[in-house]
């Protein structure tokens, strides 16, 4: 037979797919963003400094720095001075020289004119623009005469997020009419020689050309519907590239240290401002000069970052909440306790292995999503066993009491069996004596026996244990059975006992025994607790829900409480006690066990002074019920 209840791990899977929302509200608020932010910045750190892989990608920066400032005085830097750092630079050989300085001012002409010409080089050198900040601002493009010796311009922008920290730059920057590709990656596209078209566009990618020779290009991930944004795959925090100070080019020798590498000029002293904070930062930001140079060198590294799609990052919730559910559900002890570490050590662990292969994950999502599946489930869990604990603890104290009702109520009948035939065995009674003994200790083993039956039955119901045996039955010839065993009791107290029965099919499917069992006890009681000379009524009805089973009298009655109470276990009403019938509140609870039992249900109608009427539902065509 079927069991109705709900599977024991549903609430767990409920619980688990109701705490993935959560963590999605949690991990996903502006909030959330921005410890995920943070989570990212460990790994970094976590990581630590990361090396060019070849030498072809060691990037110099040739330094304003604070010495230059106190050398030269204050910025913008005298051009003369400027052309000449730009000149040793140049003749150093560098493989190029990204200039992130703005040049969009004239200065003396004769000065202009001498870092045009130190700018007029063999070798690749790229000048910076950028946007004036002002609503609707130009962009402050370098002098033309500094442009027309250019290899290319490039955009100087950063893009921190709103935590003020700068994890990426936008590859491409839109201002007005104009649009400009980042100066790190107008230095990518010099250093891999493309050929024109140069650099094209993808909905995902910027495809970098390469070389003449076909195939040789290169896509950067950076996403149209992402503004172009690129996630820097820093190489370390502040000085990570070795520096030298401009003021040193203009005393030293560097040719060595500037010879086939890639320098960046900028500003890195302290007082001028340009700074951003770094996932690696910790107090001081970082010269933007290094920012960019930290881009160049994500590109040249090919080693990108992506953010893991939203999709998979979803899927990934899931399954850590359904595997802490499964686990609170399913495991137990030292068990459980490893299942949950371990998980909680992959959550944690897992996106930061992600990141070292380039992928970012929300790392406090993942972990949020870890604690509010263990905290949901182990809640409930909790709940769970502590319920159980009660319930056992009501059903010993049940089972005691129960032991010693049995106890006290087998006493009586033994005592007179007892009584009885020591009597017998003591004395020569003469015939109706014996004839006496022996009636009564028939009598009362027979009590016994069927008080011994009613426990066995009331837990075996309750334990589920007892199993229903449905077959075809006529039930109209059933309860004139059991009206028949009762008539002498009934007419014992001259209560009239009627049995009808209103167009109820012959045959019904049910378990004979149980049924009989169940009307029994309805007719015992209405006996039983009925005064001398009343009625009782045995009606069976049929409609096209099912059939009902009533047993109606004109007894004491019971008042709303009692009612409530009448199906419970060793339930007595006060009435009852004291009317000094004999009982032990079981016969109610049996029936109606017997009726759940069948599919179906037993209800009572009542109300002090007005009689009782019991009635057993059964639905039509039973087959099956609960076992
Ligand atoms: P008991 O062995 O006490 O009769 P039951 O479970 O059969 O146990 O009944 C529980 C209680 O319900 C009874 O003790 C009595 O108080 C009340 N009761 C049952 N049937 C009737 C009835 N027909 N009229 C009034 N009270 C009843």
């Amino acid at each position: 037979m079927k069991k109705t209840l709900m599977p024991e791990w549903l609430p767990y899977a409920l619980l688990a797919l109701a705490s993935v929302a959560l963590a999605l509200i949690a991990g996903w608020s502006s909030y959330g963003e921005r410890i995920n932010r943070n989570f990212l910045d460990l790994y970094f750190r976590q990581r630590g400094p990361q090396p060019a892989a070849s030498a072809d990608h060691d990037i110099v920066i040739v330094a304003l720095d604070d010495a230059t400032l106190a050398r030269f005085g204050a910025l913008p830097l005298p051009r003369s001075v400027l052309a000449q750092a730009i000149r040793t630079i140049l003749n150093s050989q560098p493989r190029l020289l990204a200039v992130d300085l703005i040049l969009s001012d004239a200065s003396a002409a004769d000065s202009d004119q001498s870092l045009a010409a130190a700018l007029r080089s063999s070798r690749p050198v790229v000048l910076a623009t950028a946007l004036e900040t002002a609503p609707g601002g130009r962009w402050l493009n370098p002098l033309p005469d500094f442009s027309s010796v250019s290899a290319a311009i490039g955009h100087v922008h950063a893009d921190p997020d709103p935590d003020g920290v700068n994890r990426r730059i936008l590859l491409a920057k839109q201002g007005g009419r104009e649009r400009y590709w980042a100066l790190a990656l107008e230095s990518y596209r010099l250093l891999q020689g493309s050929s024109p078209p140069l650099i094209t566009e993808t909905n995902d990618d910027l495809v970098v050309a390469g070389p003449a020779a076909p195939g040789t290009e290169v896509h950067i991930p950076a996403r149209r519907n992402d503004e172009r944004s690129l996630w820097i795959n820093f190489a370390g925090g502040n000085d990570t590239f070795p520096q030298i100070s401009l003021t040193s080019l203009m005393d030293q020798d560097v040719h060595a240290a500037l010879r086939d590498k890639i320098v960046f000029l900028g500003v890195t002293a302290q007082g001028a401002g340009d700074r951003l904070f770094t996932p690696f930062s910790s107090g001081l930001g970082m010269p933007g000069v290094e920012i960019h140079s930290n881009a160049l060198h994500t590109l040249l590294s090919g080693k990108f970052l992506l953010p893991a799609a939203p999709s998979a990052v979803l899927l990934a919730l899931f399954f850590i909440s359904l595997l802490t559910a499964a686990s609170l559900a399913w495991l137990h002890g030292p068990r459980l306790a490893i299942a949950l570490a371990v998980i909680g050590v992959a959550v944690l662990a897992a996106p930061y292995l992600l990141f070292l292969q380039g992928s970012i994950w929300p790392g406090f999502l993942l972990l949020g999503q870890w604690v509010t599946a263990s905290a949901a489930c182990g809640s409930y869990r909790l709940l769970v066993v502590g319920r159980k604990l009660s319930e056992s603890e009501i059903r010993r104290r049940r089972s005691q009491q129960q032991f010693e009702m049995a106890a006290h109520e087998i006493r009586s009948p033994l005592m007179a069996i007892q009584g009885s035939s020591e009597l017998l065995q003591r004395y020569h009674l003469d015939d109706a004596k014996r004839e006496q003994m022996t009636g009564l200790i028939f009598q009362e083993s027979q009590r016994m026996g069927r008080l011994v039956e009613r426990f066995l039955s009331a837990e075996r119901l309750t334990a589920g244990e007892m199993e229903l045996r449905p077959a075809p039955l006529n039930l109209p010839a059933l309860a004139a059975t059991v009206v028949d065993q009762l008539r002498a009791a009934a007419d014992r107290k001259s209560i009239q006992l009627h049995c009808s029965a209103n167009g109820v099919e012959s045959e019904i499917n049910a378990d004979r025994e149980l049924l009989e069992m169940a009307i029994y006890n309805l007719l015992t009681n209405a006996i039983k607790y009925c005064p001398s000379g009343s009625a009782v009524d045995l009606i069976l009805d049929q409609n096209p829900k099912g059939i009902a089973v009533q047993v109606a009298d004109n007894g004491p009655g019971m008042d709303k409480e009692e009612c409530r109470h009448i199906f419970d276990r060793f339930y007595r009403t006060d009435t009852a006690q004291r009317s000094g019938a004999p009982g032990y509140g079981l016969g109610l609870f049996i029936a109606r066990e017997i009726a759940l039992h069948h599919g179906g249900d037993l209800t009572v109608e009542s109300s002090l002074g007005a009689g009782s009427r019991f009635t057993i539902y059964l639905p039509c065509g039973i087959s099956e019920g609960r076992t």
